[in-house]
């Protein structure tokens, strides 16, 4: 049904494809949001957002906190890659220690704490994972080497690539990489990042949206590089009470965050997919 998985493996995907029906959003292509949104998520502690591959684009972490704030989520679950690519990362990286109370640690996260965990990544991925290293503060690089590979929450399992096998970062970019994935986490959900691709996945691979008595497996697609040829940030928005999830996209400040990337002596690739979603 998708294309072949070997294609992102370790590699930058750029010829992917969304590999799931795209999860009917009423919110993601009306952003900003009409006032019955609003009304519905005012007030209430049920609501939990949940970040993925921020990647040091600190133009559209604001952005998303902006969203958050309007919206009063204040409970923040962060899937790891912090940092990597983008020309912000302590800046990042301070806002989600502040911010996020629950957060997993992302390969190129831990190639910025470590550069030979780099050695598998693209040229211009390398380049930024040494650069980042380099610029981290102590505080910085601690709080990343504190992180665990993967939690269990009570909203669900928060892991950065498949909670089969975390630390092999393996992605899931199909029905057939989804389905043994189910066996590796109990909770109701099982929150990933990685592939900067989101979709949801019923366990019975039929079911694209989040059903009450289905478990599900969510990638939250990224909030600094999204891959899915739609360049505005993505994020989870998980409403706990009603059993309702949205993948809510945003424009952002993509000049601006393509400017850091330039501005440090960064590739100029990493900055120019930023405008394509890619
Ligand atoms: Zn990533």
């Amino acid at each position: 049904m998708y294309f072949s998985t070997h294609l992102a493996r370790f590699s930058i995907p750029d010829v992917l494809v969304p590999p799931f029906p795209e999860t009917p959003s009423p919110v993601a292509n009306k952003f900003p949001l009409p006032p019955l949104f609003f009304f519905r998520y005012l007030g209430s502690d049920m609501k939990i957002a949940i970040l993925s591959d921020i990647h040091s684009n600190l133009e559209a972490l604001l952005k998303t906190f902006t969203i958050l704030d309007d919206l009063r989520i204040e409970e923040i679950y962060c899937l790891g890659d912090i940092v990597g690519y983008g020309g912000s990362p302590n800046e990042c990286v301070n806002l989600i220690r502040k911010r996020a109370s629950r957060c997993v640690l992302g390969n190129h996260d831990l190639a910025a704490i470590d550069t030979s965990h780099a050695s598998y990544f693209t040229k211009p991925g390398r380049i930024a994972a040494e650069w980042t290293h380099e610029v981290l503060t102590s505080q910085n690089l601690d709080y990343l080497s504190s992180l665990p590979y993967r939690l269990d929450t009570e909203f669900g399992t928060i892991v950065h690539a498949n909670p089969a096998r975390p630390e092999e970062w393996e992605y899931i970019v199909s029905l057939e990489d989804a389905e043994p994935q189910f066996a590796h986490f109990t909770t109701p959900l099982c929150f990933i990042g990685h592939s900067h691709i989101p979709f949801v996945c019923g366990e019975d691979r039929k079911t694209f949206v989040l059903k009450k008595g289905l478990r599900a497996l969510i990638n939250v697609g990224s909030v600094g590089q999204p891959r899915d040829h739609d360049p505005r940030l993505s994020f989870g928005l998980l409403d706990s009470d009603s059993w309702t999830y949205e993948n809510i996209r945003a424009e952002y400040d993509i000049r601006g965050a393509a400017q850091a990337i330039i501005e440090n002596g960064l590739p100029q690739f990493l900055a120019d997919r930023l405008f394509r979603g890619v």
